[in-house]
């Protein structure tokens, strides 16, 4: 753990008493506070949101909570990575000061019964696939945002629907908070960057690879003209089943800002990917300019 001077770790918040603290006295130095929720088990990824963050705010406050309200019973939650220690030594090294890491109780008191019905980008793909999951994502979001009244919170383009929904909650309910979607971040050989990825066997990781494969395959025939939206929902399909990867959940290419299903490509569009590879879900995508 990181505890020279140049890389001092960041103060670790767990209740929500002390965090208000912090974020008082942060605002009476006139700071902007830059926000990025995570459920940790970070990667550059994640850091990149931080990096980000800590280039157009002042302070920078992390957030590491894993939700349990946006996990369906089946899902990884029980097994989701837990890896604190290591992250706040990962964030010590970008210098950011605070880490609120929550117990479930600070953010679900016992009672809670209030929810956000997210809204309707909510409903296709992952909406889908996860019938539950954005009802969670919207509340505890919302609930970080009261709770730290920041100017700005960065998401990834990786969770890119994600990003959709909370746009749009914060537009519909006039939250004054400026959110920032920033690139996904990527292996070298393509593969995006996920918590998730570590469940992959050797032999997964290559399978997995072919995501990213056909997202890029599609791009590249846009770019060469392509605009039927069958053609390329088959041929990223395509890409996937020759390497194995029968379980999909979709394979989509919409209109970016409404997710309404489109039948030729027009000034802008986004194919996105979920699929599973073994045990493993993974989601991806591409936006097409
Ligand atoms: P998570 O911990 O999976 O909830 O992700 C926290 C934030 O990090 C979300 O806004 C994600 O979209 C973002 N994120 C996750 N993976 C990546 C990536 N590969 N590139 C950029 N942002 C990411």
């Amino acid at each position: 753990m990181a505890t020279d001077a140049s890389h001092p770790i960041p103060r670790l918040i767990r209740t929500v008493d002390e965090l208000r603290a912090v974020v008082a006295s942060e605002r009476q130095l006139g700071n902007r506070i830059g926000l990025v929720p995570t459920m940790g088990a970070l990667h550059e990824g994640h850091l990149s949101l931080a990096k980000i963050s800590n280039q157009e705010c002042n302070t920078t406050i992390v957030t590491i909570f894993i939700n349990p309200q946006q996990f369906a019973p089946h899902e990884d939650l029980d097994k989701y990575p837990r890896t604190i220690e290591r992250d706040l030594d990962l964030l010590a090294k970008l210098h950011v000061p605070f880490v609120f890491a929550p117990t479930e109780d600070q953010i679900y008191p016992p009672g809670f019964s209030t929810f956000v019905d997210p809204p309707s980008v909510a409903l296709p793909m992952e909406g889908e696939s996860r019938p539950h999951h954005f009802r969670g994502v919207a509340t505890v979001v919302l609930k970080l945002f009261h709770l730290v009244p920041a100017d700005a919170a960065y998401f990834g383009q990786k969770d890119y629907q994600q990003s959709l929904v909370i746009r749009r909650m914060v537009e519909d309910l006039g939250f004054p908070i400026t959110i920032r979607i920033c690139p996904i971040i990527r292996e070298r050989d393509g593969l995006a960057m996920s918590s998730r990825n570590r469940y992959l066997s050797p032999e997964e990781r290559g399978q997995a690879l072919a995501i990213s494969r056909a997202l890029d395959t599609g791009r590249l025939l846009v770019e060469a003209g392509e605009r039927d939206v069958d053609r390329l929902r088959n041929t990223l399909r395509s890409v996937l089943g020759h390497a194995g990867i029968s379980q999909i959940d979709y394979v989509q290419v919409v209109h970016p800002e409404t997710l309404d299903e489109l039948d030729q490509i027009g000034d802008a569009a986004i194919a996105l990917i979920a699929a599973h590879v073994g045990k493993t879900r993974l989601i991806d995508n591409c936006l097409f300019k």
